[in-house]
């Protein structure tokens, strides 16, 4: 099927209409962010793609690093590190504090921002130098070694984030935290502030659209059955209390982040990246949702 008509169709439409929410405003760095951006970028498996707009401009990814995150730690540990979070849904927002009590500082999933510092704690504990390990993890699965943090970003979430330091000391007097809240807190802020345009988070992750295994040189990243439960879990809990709402519209397992990213995939098919910096009131991004939405009951692509 070629898809590029309808891509360009939809692209076209939500362009035009009126751009909802606003841009993350507590991390100050992204306050500066132009809230016009319009980016799409769409990678077939079989090496057709496509862009869109604003498609080759870097951004913050913020949490859709989250995904690199657990791909990392379940390619080490496996299974093992459901150990220390779950894989259910949360309905709560993604820097919540609230379940963490009843839970005995467990999280529910690995991309609310609780989980998330749960599997740099891991990494940390895994890794000789987290910090580059990391970041040759996303060279190596987008073949593109310019991928980086951004030093700004990371330090301007520092000055802010008091929720995720509550949430890292919270999980702490749990036991779920092995090293230092200082040295995960950092790490998680580094991860969150790496920048990437639309088109290398396709291709970073389109082996999540081919069983585990890159495209470029087959290598396998995941086995199959773990990018098959990686997938599921984007599809419950990658847009936080707004997941069901994206299922029930998109129909594709998706990433969101508050730089205004989302990472979609369809198994088997594509990886799709939207960047459009307004945010709704749950975090995601108004026209990414949007885009998404016309795109697959246009093209007849969900998984449903
Ligand atoms: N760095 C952000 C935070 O912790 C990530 C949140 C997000 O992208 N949803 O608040």
């Amino acid at each position: 099927m070629d898809y590029s008509n309808i891509l360009q169709e939809v692209y076209e439409k939500v362009s035009k209409e009126e751009g909802r929410g606003g841009v993350a405003s507590y991390i100050p760095e992204l306050a500066k962010v132009d809230p016009l951006k319009f980016g799409v970028f769409f990678k077939e498996i079989n090496g057709r793609d496509f862009g869109m707009g604003d498609f080759d401009e870097k951004f913050s990814i913020q949490s859709i690093a989250k995904v690199a995150s657990l791909c990392l730690a379940y390619k080490m540990l496996g299974e093992k590190i459901w150990e220390r979070m779950g894989v259910e849904p949360s309905g709560t927002p993604f820097n919540s504090l609230v379940q963490l009590e009843s839970d005995r500082g467990v999280p529910r999933n690995p991309f609310i921002n609780a989980g998330a510092i749960v599997i740099c704690d891991i990494l940390i504990g895994e890794l000789n130098n987290p910090e580059e390990d990391l970041l040759s993890f996303m060279r190596e699965i987008s073949d593109n070694s310019s991928i980086s943090f951004s030093e700004n970003i990371a330090e301007s979430e520092k000055s802010t984030g008091y929720r995720n330091v509550a949430l890292c000391n919270f999980i702490k007097s749990f036991g779920n935290i092995e090293n230092s809240p200082e040295k995960v807190i950092d790490f998680y802020f580094k991860l969150c502030s790496i920048e990437m345009s639309c088109r290398e988070i396709s291709c970073a992750f389109l082996f999540l659209a081919n069983g585990g295994r890159k495209i470029s040189d087959n290598k396998q990243i995941l086995s199959e059955s773990q990018t098959k439960r990686t997938n599921a879990i984007m599809q419950s809990c990658g847009l936080y209390d707004e997941s069901g709402e994206f299922t029930f519209k998109v129909g594709l397992p998706g990433k969101s982040g508050v730089g205004g990213g989302i990472l979609a995939i369809h198994p088997y098919k594509y990886a799709v990246t939207l960047w459009s910096p307004k945010l709704n009131s749950k975090g995601n991004s108004y026209k990414g949702m949007r885009f998404l939405e016309l795109f697959t009951t246009k093209a007849r692509s969900s998984i449903f």
